[in-house]
C-alpha cells in the first residue's frame, strides 16, 4: 500500500477527504476504493466536488467542457447534487439529514 497521496496536488489525501472514498458511496459500491489505488483530494477533482452543495462546502466549479455542470439538464443536476452532498455529509459524519436524500438515485 502506497501513502495516501494526491495525484494532482502530491499532498497527504486524509479519508474524508479523498474522492474514492466519496464515489464509493455515492455509487454504492464500497469496493470502488481498493479494486482503484487512485488517490485524490475532493477538492482536487472539480468535476466531482462540483456537485456538493452545502454551506460548509466552498462551492466549485468544474469548467471543462466534458464535465461541466451546463451540459446537464437542470433535473439531472439537482439528482446529481443531493447524491454528492448526501454522500459528502456521510463521509465527514454529517449524515444526520433524512435518508430520503441517498434513496433518490436508485431509479431502476
Ligand atoms: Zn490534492
Amino acid at each position: 500500500m502506497s501513502d495516501n497521496i494526491c495525484d494532482r496536488c502530491k499532498k497527504p489525501v486524509k479519508t474524508e477527504e479523498n474522492v474514492m472514498e466519496l464515489l464509493a458511496i455515492v455509487q454504492d459500491d464500497p469496493l470502488l476504493v481498493f479494486t482503484n489505488d487512485k488517490c485524490r483530494h475532493i477538492r482536487c477533482s472539480p468535476s466531482s466536488a462540483q456537485w456538493i452543495n452545502h454551506p460548509d462546502f466552498m462551492p466549485m466549479t468544474d469548467k471543462r467542457p466534458k464535465y461541466a455542470k451546463k451540459q446537464y439538464s437542470v433535473e439531472n443536476r439537482k439528482v446529481f447534487e443531493k447524491k454528492f452532498t448526501s454522500g459528502w455529509l456521510k463521509l465527514i459524519g454529517e449524515d444526520n439529514l433524512e435518508d430520503s436524500t441517498i434513496n433518490l438515485m436508485n431509479l431502476d
